[in-house]
């Protein structure tokens, strides 16, 4: 048998381990405080990291406090976080967000999601206006460190390629059948999402994967169709 013709669930943590020797470990230590990485998720759609934490730090500059943001006029809201793309969309969703919060908890705090189940954790969060499952994931492993896993744009392109999951597979599928392959903890997930981001970012492109340097070329089924290609041509 083939590497690219292993099962799945080999497949997958095949490349857990190999991408634990191509990147580097980290400890799962939250970053920023939990309304900060949930607005900052929230700003950070569609839109790179500095482009994000200027909107966020130019919010809150602003406003002051996340009361000044719920009260801000929502056009002056919409202007601070312009560096963002949809200011128009997110802003309306950030107050809303905020609301939502304020009223239900009767402060701006989500550390009560601690203590929440994660079933009745991503329930709660992605009735939020805005938050969906790839937010409401990245909360929970980052700062919750719930048993999760982030599919962002390029877990979701690697896993494809390799084919972790189905091509016809959606993202907010992708979610639930990668994450029954991986071991039910947070730290193995948190250095998985990551290496598969970084993987995504420097290796496996959109436009253009440096298949012939990458680590998971083995079991990869991308690349075993292009060398096949390559081979058929050359013949
Ligand atoms: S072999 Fe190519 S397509 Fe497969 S994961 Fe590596 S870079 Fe991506």
């Amino acid at each position: 048998m083939e590497g690219h013709e292993r099962p799945a669930e080999e497949k997958t943590m095949i490349t857990h381990e190999l991408l634990n020797q191509e990147y580097k470990r980290l400890e799962l230590d939250p970053r920023r405080s939990h309304m900060h990485e949930l607005i900052s998720t929230m700003l950070s759609h569609r839109t790179n990291h500095a482009d994000e934490q200027k909107a966020y730090y130019t919010m809150l500059e602003r406003f002051g406090d996340w009361e000044g943001v719920l009260n801000a006029p929502e056009d002056e809201l919409a202007d601070a976080v312009s560096t963002t793309r949809y200011p128009l969309q997110k802003a309306p969703q950030i107050q809303q967000t905020l609301r939502m919060i304020k009223e239900e908890r009767g402060e701006m705090n989500i550390d009560f999601l601690a203590d929440l189940p994660v079933e009745e954790a991503m329930a709660w969060l992605t009735r939020l206006p805005g938050v969906g499952p790839k937010t409401a994931t990245l909360l929970l492993l980052f700062n919750f460190k719930k048993p999760v896993l982030p599919v962002d744009t390029h877990v979701f392109r690697v896993s494809q390629r390799v084919g972790l999951i189905g091509a016809k597979v959606t993202a907010n599928k992708a979610h639930d059948i990668l994450l029954e392959m991986l071991p039910k903890d947070a730290t193995e997930l948190f250095n998985f999402h990551k290496h598969l981001f970084w993987h995504g970012q420097k290796v496996c492109t959109w436009s253009y994967p440096r298949c012939e340097k990458c680590v998971l070329n083995g079991i990869c089924n991308y690349y075993s169709q292009v060398r096949a290609k390559g081979i058929d041509k050359a013949a």
